[in-house]
């Protein structure tokens, strides 16, 4: 008998909750990992820097495999049909994995559960992707939080070194096998693309300085993480161990990421409902020639499309201007948020559900905690802020000056219309 340990938003070996338990179930463990035919079928670009990012960690997770005498077994598939087959070509003990806390993956887990279990198997899921999961962190009449600060403080009061320090695991239990294929991107229907992997490391020269510097679009001066604590090629443990020591503020982004988590796992409606059920009624204008000028970064506010460039060139844009595009968006073009969630998911690397989906309703105004709806972003008033010798800019959109088109809408125009139909929206509901 084996069991599976299977990877998935956890690809690497290190300091994995999940994996340690199965390490330590007296079995020999069998990694696992499949390509969800069904996610990668929603996926529009065949140049998709995310599957190759996942395809080259598992490429990397192979080869320390191979150091220990073991490898990894690589599937393509429907879950339940892939496992389904896995327990007619293995004597299985049990599956373990890492819990994930997304809808429709919780759907997927208990179908797989369902099936070990009438295969007589046991179906073990960990905490590994958060320091704190789901009901870990309540108020005192037992409801979630549903505000940031009192949050955060809650989750810091809780915290004991147990929480973040890294997870013990032997390499002696792994299954002895010989190399197992991985298929090519190619044989799942993607391309190599220009994104190189590499063992994310935690860089204090950034770190220590975050507060001062990260606002600051030019200067880049974030991490760049995201994708690692994405993809779990980075343990969070680790990263909130370097933050206790190094830096607060960077504590705090670590901690918005699971305020976050949490509110989609109570709050499941999120995926297509704002929180604040009112902001529903909003009337938007969704201009569809008005919505591709802000793709292609087209509306003639320099800052906004260098954003929107940098995010199609490279599929990363920094916080400070995610936060001005979004704005822009919702209250100045008056475009349902959803269309901007949407277009962020099909590019943002670090893309991730319940992050993506928090932050594009804060910035609409009708998520938790979100930025008073009358706050409207001044785009020029940010630039003078943020990126003052425009060099953000000029990186991003050097055209700015030459092929300036015509703003899409004039600044206190559109001020005064969203804040017309805001207020509508919310004294008739
Ligand atoms: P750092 O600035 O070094 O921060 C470290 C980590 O903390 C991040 O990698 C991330 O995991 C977490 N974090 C930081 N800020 C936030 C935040 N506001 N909310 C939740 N987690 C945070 N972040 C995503 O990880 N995925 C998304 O899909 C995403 N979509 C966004 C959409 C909009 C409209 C906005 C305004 C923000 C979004 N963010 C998202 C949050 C934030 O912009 C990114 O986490 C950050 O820019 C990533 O850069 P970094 O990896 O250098 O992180």
């Amino acid at each position: 008998k084996v069991v599976l340990f299977w990877f998935r938003r956890d690809l690497r070996l290190e300091d994995n909750a999940g994996l340690a338990e199965a390490l330590q179930s007296g079995y020999k463990v069998l990694p696992v990992f499949i390509f969800d035919e069904e996610i990668l079928s929603r996926l529009d670009d065949k140049y998709d820097r995310r599957v190759d990012y996942i395809h080259q960690a598992l490429a990397h997770i192979r080869e320390d495999l191979a150091t220990f005498g073991s490898s990894i077994k690589t599937c393509f598939g429907k879950p339940l049909e892939v496992f389904k087959k896995l327990f007619t070509e293995h004597d299985i003990a049990a599956v373990y994995c890492n819990r994930d806390y997304e809808p429709q993956a919780i759907k997927r887990d208990m179908a797989i559960k369902k099936l070990a279990e009438e295969k007589g198997a046991g179906f073990y899921d960990f905490k590994d992707q958060v320091i704190f999961e789901h009901r870990d962190i309540l108020k005192a009449d037992g409801m979630p939080y549903t505000i940031y600060t009192p949050y955060s403080n809650k989750w810091k009061a809780s915290l004991t070194p147990a929480d973040y320090s890294a997870r013990k695991w032997r390499t002696e239990a792994f299954e002895k096998l010989k190399a197992l294929p991985l298929p090519g991107l190619e044989a799942i229907g993607f391309e190599k693309t220009d994104i190189t992997f590499t063992v994310p490391v935690l860089n204090a020269a950034i770190i220590d300085s975050y507060d001062q510097y990260r606002d600051f679009p030019a200067m880049d001066h974030t991490t760049h993480l995201g994708i690692a604590l994405r993809f779990g090629t980075i343990s969070i443990r680790k990263c909130v161990a370097f933050a206790l020591e190094h830096n607060q503020t960077w504590l705090n982004e670590l901690i918005w990421r699971e305020f976050f988590m949490q509110i989609l796992f109570h709050f499941p409606k999120v995926v297509t409902h704002s929180f604040k059920a009112k902001y529903d009624h909003i009337k938007w204008r969704n201009n569809e020639e008005e919505f591709e000028r802000w793709c292609n970064g087209e509306t003639g506010y320099p800052i906004v499309d260098a954003g929107m460039k940098q995010l199609n060139a490279t599929g990363r844009m920094h916080n400070r201007v995610r936060m001005i595009v979004a704005s822009f968006l919702c209250k100045h073009l008056l475009i349902d948020w959803r269309w901007g969630e949407a277009y962020f998911a099909a590019k943002l690397l670090d893309y991730d559900l319940s992050a993506n989906n928090g932050n594009w309703q804060w910035a609409a105004g009708c998520g938790c905690d979100a930025a008073p709806y009358f706050r409207v972003f001044n785009p020029t008033t940010q630039t003078e802020k943020f990126d003052k010798k425009l060099e953000y800019i000029k990186k991003w959109n050097p055209g700015f000056q030459t092929d300036l088109k015509p703003p899409v809408v004039k600044h206190e125009f559109a001020r005064e219309r969203v804040l017309a139909v805001y207020k509508k929206a919310l004294e008739d509901n």
